[in-house]
């Protein structure tokens, strides 16, 4: 039984999790970022022991899965935008030292990435990729069971690879990256520009709201959904052309409406990869559900100090 952590920028989540990838018991509160990370710490550690206690069990490790930029190796927050002031500070070595259990920490689509891997849709894909389509995009690739990483171990920043250089202006500080073009937010600041300014639906617009008016024949809303649809249609061939992998698994927010985008996004890759063997290539729904984050951050413990992990997770 490992303890799982899910740091995102506004919830935090927290569960126990089984050998096979189970969620047993499960604990959530709001991040709350500006209240400090001694204050998230104290949550962490109460709701860590309250899961325990109702999955009736003793956890083994600690594996956390955080939004980044975090540094895995060390344990350390990177300048991560939604907790300021939380730069330097080191979940890892704080629990390990309250658990005395060992700890491991990555970048959250990398967890969800090794989650996915392991017990969900990538079981048994040499090269596999998962992207997270929400607020953001995030991506993880996953190759043998090991997490790819780059120099210094970073993080490979797929989401931000530029699809059109005078796209929108991108969290990044660039223009036209992927998750400007393709994440939800795209769909709501698009119709935001373009729409007139009687369009009725602009006050409460959100991409969850975007894909329901689309589904009710709204026409501002079928284009912002087409438009969605080509340009995450675009980076994932970007991404068959370059790695081939033997699958790509979809999840986050916006792939609660897969069905809206799949056909389209399909159709893309099509007709933009030309040198590979795109039909090789699976596209499929992760099948973690709404916790393939928590239950990934399981899986980063085993990734790094399980029998398949150890140095090769390095
Ligand atoms: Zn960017």
């Amino acid at each position: 039984m490992i303890g799982a952590v899910d740091i995102g920028g506004t919830k935090i989540a927290i569960g126990v999790v089984d050998a096979t990838g189970r969620l047993l018991s499960r604990r959530e509160c709001l991040t709350n970022a500006p209240a400090g990370y001694s204050s998230a710490m104290d949550r962490i550690v109460s709701m860590l022991r309250e899961a325990e206690a109702s999955a009736d069990t003793s956890i083994l490790g600690i594996g956390i899965g955080s939004t980044g930029p975090v540094y895995p190796l060390t344990g350390e927050f990177g300048e991560v935008n939604f907790f300021p002031g939380w730069r330097g500070e080191n979940p890892v070595k704080d629990l390990e030292r309250i658990f005395k259990l060992p700890v491991a920490m990555e970048n959250d689509a990398d967890a969800a990435a090794l989650g996915e891997a392991a017990w969900g849709v990538g079981r048994g894909k040499s090269r596999f990729i998962y992207v997270t389509v929400g607020t953001g995009i995030g991506v993880g690739v996953v190759l043998d069971g090991h997490i790819y990483r780059g120099v210094d171990h970073a993080h490979p920043e797929i989401g931000h690879h530029v699809i059109d250089p005078s796209g929108p202006h991108c969290s990044c500080g660039f223009d036209g990256c992927w998750e400007s073009l393709a994440a939800g937010p795209a769909m709501v600041s698009w119709i935001d520009n373009s729409a007139p300014p009687n369009y009725p639906h602009r006050a409460d617009l959100t991409a969850k709201r975007v894909c329901e008016l689309s589904q009710a024949g709204d026409e501002w809303a079928l284009r912002a959904v087409r438009r969605e649809t080509y340009y995450l249609g675009l980076g994932l061939a970007n991404l068959v052309t370059m790695f081939v992998p033997d699958a790509i698994a979809l999840g986050g927010s916006v792939m609660k409406s897969s069905r809206l985008f799949l056909d389209g996004i399909r159709r893309t890759m099509v007709s933009s990869c030309r040198l590979v063997p795109y039909d090789k290539t699976e596209l499929a729904l992760a099948s973690l559900g709404e916790d393939a984050n928590l239950i990934g951050a399981a899986r980063v413990w085993y990734h790094r100090f399980g029998s398949n992990g150890g140095l090769h997770a390095i």
